[in-house]
């Protein structure tokens, strides 16, 4: 026997139906003995739903007293689905009992909208598991000390399970989701990809951060940091399936490296449209300049990726980095109006059809000529390399968007990741 957290995502929950089915599942494993908290997420489009509404009678202002009641409005969806949920494990002959946030508590600070859990109080939990009963606790959401309620950011209910299960020191987190688990890349830009039957936080952590959206990143910074065994695994397969296959199913996220040792030295290949290049050129090469760009933009809230400045000529340099597509403009705009004429650069240039292509893999850090490898893979496809950077455990090349699945397919193929 074991206490077990799952959490059921929006598509799982997404009709009565569906509903009915986590139930009949959630009640095979109370049946064969575990204590089972169930962290949903609210009904797939409901949250969507709800913010609409708000739009329609006032646009987004970055007022508290607006953000307030956003979480207020918000967190009924998951208020809803883990009502429904209660009564369908009932109506199984499972006895099961539903808490809001608030009501367990699970206590967060006042951010609205992007709340950060800081501590839960598991004692009237407890007390239902020891009388037999499943239990639900809305996930997305918590209760900051003055009695508002607070929501933790969009996708927020997998931080809410991973919290919950850290809390509870639960054996392991069961991420129930629409998928069977985390590939080696995209299986949309490779059919060949594989699904990973582990990955380590570490590279979950990379991949999470580069588009690969299976699960909320802070779950797994979360999980990392108290050490809770996560399993991403699919809510697709027929309820009544084998307990102990399903037990075994899908991808679990593991802490130790040395499983790992034996395996691929680089574990999956990710990518990330999402960014745009910024040149500043002719850029005068003296101590402080990358402080007076870098700083301006970051005063503007607009967050970098990827930097390089390129050697010296003629006591002028360039520098290169990129932001989210998103700040793409705004940057071009904040760099002509304010820093080229403070700096005496020449000229602003960017490009927003770029692409970040990276390898990740812990194996990386016991293993030279990965990077090489990966150069040369591209250089055979023709793909030219615009900016690389590297971490311990990834490499990651900005290219032209154009070539970005032509890159990943002949990444994975080099890596042998369409290998078993
Ligand atoms: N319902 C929330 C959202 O749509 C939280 C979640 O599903 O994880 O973002
Ligand atoms: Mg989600």
């Amino acid at each position: 026997m074991a206490l077990i957290v799952h959490k059921y995502g929006g598509t799982s929950m997404g009709s009565t139906e569906r509903i009915r089915n986590v139930a009949k599942r959630v009640a095979k494993w109370a049946r064969a003995g575990h204590q089972i908290v169930v962290v949903p997420s609210a009904m797939s489009g409901e949250t969507n739903r709800l913010l609409g509404l708000a739009k329609e009678l006032s646009p987004a202002k970055p007022d508290i007293a607006y953000h307030r009641e956003l979480d207020m409005l918000a967190s009924t969806g998951e208020q809803a689905s883990s009502a429904l949920l209660a009564i369908a494990l009932q109506a199984e002959g499972q006895p099961s009992v539903s808490y809001a946030g608030w009501q367990v508590a699970i206590k967060t600070n006042d951010a609205f909208t992007k709340a950060r859990i800081e501590s839960i109080d598991d004692k009237r939990v407890r007390a239902d598991l020891n009388a037999g009963k499943v239990v639900i606790i809305t996930g997305f959401q918590g209760v900051d000390d003055n009695g508002n309620i607070t929501t933790l950011g969009r996708g927020g209910s997998d931080t809410s399970a991973v919290a919950v299960a850290a809390a509870m020191k639960a054996h392991e987190c069961l991420i129930f989701t629409d998928v069977d688990g985390v590939y080696t890349t995209d299986p949309r830009v490779v059919p060949e990809a594989r699904r990973l039957t582990t990955v380590s936080f570490e590279e979950m952590l990379e991949m999470a951060s580069m588009g690969s959206k299976v699960l909320q990143i802070r779950s797994v910074e979360f999980a990392g940091k108290y050490k809770v065994p996560m399993r991403v695994l699919s809510s697709f397969t027929p309820w009544d399936i084998d307990i102990n296959e399903e037990a075994a199913s899908g991808t679990l996220i593991t802490f130790e490296e040395d499983e790992k040792m034996e395996q691929a030295v680089v574990s999956g290949i990710a990518f990330n449209r999402d960014e745009a290049k910024i040149s500043v050129l002719g850029v005068p090469d003296k101590p402080g300049i990358a402080y007076q760009i870098l700083g301006a933009v970051a005063d503007a809230n607009i967050e970098v990726d990827v930097i390089i400045q390129n050697l010296s000529k003629d006591g002028k340099t360039d520098f290169s980095f990129t932001v989210h597509r998103n700040d793409y403009a705004k940057t071009i705009d904040l760099l002509q109006e304010k820093v080229l004429p403070a700096l005496g650069a020449a000229e602003v240039t960017g490009d927003a059809k770029i692409c970040k292509v990276s390898i990740v893999g812990i194996g990386m850090r016991s293993h030279v000529g990965v990077a090489s490898k990966m150069f040369r893979s591209l250089s055979e496809e023709g793909i030219n390399i615009q900016m690389i950077s590297t971490s311990e455990i990834k490499t990651s090349v900005v290219i032209d968007e154009k070539y970005m699945e032509l890159a990943v397919r002949a990444l994975h193929k080099a890596f042998d990741l369409d290998q078993a």
